[in-house]
């Protein structure tokens, strides 16, 4: 099979249908709407394409004006798609399109006409692409490998129509867009095929990735105060305790509330769960930058800090323990004070084992309930308290 425009031209209906089909079923089981304008983009190709096909038998106006709009307006669904997928607004300017488009029927004679169709054509969809492309430009952290390849499959498309906008500028260059002849004609027929299969697994890949990361923060969320849970924070503590060291020792306290059955029993459990997020907004105020913290079940908390002599873990949790108390009574009546209890525990060496220091931790915060509750106790584990950094060894040292 010999591959002539009309043979090239079926073969991009076919791929284009089968995108905007493939899209529109992605859409249908995540309900993603930049799909359905993506879907609706690779939709109007494929009318497009096929309109395109009349051109030989002299329908002008549908063949070339009408069938090339429809790949402009295929480009604009894609930068909606866009936007609303990076929640970005775009300016009302772009509906200036359609004037310019429009006035392409003002042109004497579209046959004589084609360079001027193509050049205007070709920088409408560039403009259309880097637009989109630009918007998926984005931060590091909100950017997946799915928006990084539909940011540079789209920016390489762009720069592609502007080339075909200067190789159209070079003079005695050949366009005939209603026969096909013309070598940028050819060429853009082909990076047609592979723009439409890049484009469209690309598309599908953006929403994929996001979705994936969606669903791995929800899954080491605690959903109630969107802390880590105890999950997350067993998987990202080791990594934090590697770098623990004798110049920049590591704490960790270990948070429970005290009196907090009473509270969920005399003013309900929306009320407690209130006052876990209370708690969990005063962590993430006086959290450090580089700590970890997590909500580890019911109404315990813990919180990693790096870089963090015993001074500095007592007083921020002091701190902690004095604000909590400060908002819970005056919002909590119970009979006796809903407080916090704070075990922590300060260390130079990393620990082999997160489970000894989180035992650790519960020792001191036991200290600190039977020590009459509403306290801070921190175990001393450094070498400058002279006693070594041996995991079994008992508390060395204890303030409150
Ligand atoms: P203590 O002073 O000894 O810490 O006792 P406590 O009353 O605070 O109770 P304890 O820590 O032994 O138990 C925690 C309670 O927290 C048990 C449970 O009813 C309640 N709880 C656990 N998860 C939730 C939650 O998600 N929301 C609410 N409202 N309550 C919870
Ligand atoms: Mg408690």
């Amino acid at each position: 099979m010999a591959f002539d425009p009309a043979t090239i031209l079926t073969l991009t209906i076919a791929i284009a249908a089968a995108a905007a089909l493939y899209l529109l079923l992605e859409w249908r089981s995540t309900q993603d709407v930049s799909l359905l304008y993506w879907s609706t983009g690779f939709a109007s190709i494929t009318l497009g394409c096929s309109l395109a096909l009349l051109r030989t038998s002299g329908h002008f106006l549908i063949g070339v004006w009408f069938a090339n709009g429809l790949l402009v307006f295929a480009h604009w669904m894609f930068l909606l798609g866009v936007a609303r997928f990076v929640d970005g607004r775009l300016s009302p300017a772009w509906w200036l399109l359609i004037p310019i488009w429009c006035g392409l029927l003002l042109l004497p004679d579209g046959t004589t006409s084609s360079k001027f169709y193509l050049i205007v054509n070709s920088l409408l969809v560039a403009t259309l692409a880097l637009r989109a492309s630009l918007l998926l430009q984005l931060e590091r952290d909100v950017a997946t490998l799915g928006t990084r390849q539909l940011h540079y499959t789209l920016l390489i498309h762009g720069v592609f129509y502007l080339a075909k906008v200067a190789l159209a500028l070079i003079p005695g260059e050949l366009i005939d867009l209603v026969a096909y002849r013309g070598l940028v004609i050819r060429i853009s027929l082909i990076e047609g095929v592979m723009a439409i299969l890049l484009i469209a697994l690309s598309m599908t890949g953006t929403v994929r990735y996001r979705r994936e990361r969606q669903i791995e923060r929800l899954a080491e969320r605690d959903p109630l105060t969107a802390l880590y849970n105890r999950r997350a924070f067993e998987t990202r503590a080791p990594r934090f305790l590697r770098h623990i060291s004798h110049d920049r020792p590591g704490a960790l306290l270990l948070i429970d509330i005290d009196n907090f059955k009473p509270v969920n029993d005399l003013h309900g459990h929306a009320a407690g769960d209130r006052l876990l997020v209370t708690l969990s907004e005063l962590i993430r105020e006086i959290l450090p930058e580089g700590a970890l913290a997590a909500r580890l079940g019911g109404d315990e908390f813990a919180i990693l800090l790096s870089d963090s002599p015993r001074e500095t873990a007592t007083r921020l949790g002091e701190e902690l323990r004095a604000r909590f108390h400060a908002v819970a009574s005056t919002t909590v009546v119970t009979p006796m004070a809903v407080t916090l209890s704070i075990g922590g525990s300060v260390f130079d060496l990393p620990p082999n084992d997160l489970g000894a220091l989180i035992d650790h931790g519960d020792a001191t915060l036991y200290e600190a309930k039977r020590g009459g509750r509403d306290q801070l106790r921190v175990l001393d584990q450094t070498k400058s308290t002279g006693a070594g950094a041996d995991e079994s060894t008992p508390a060395r040292s204890m303030s409150n």
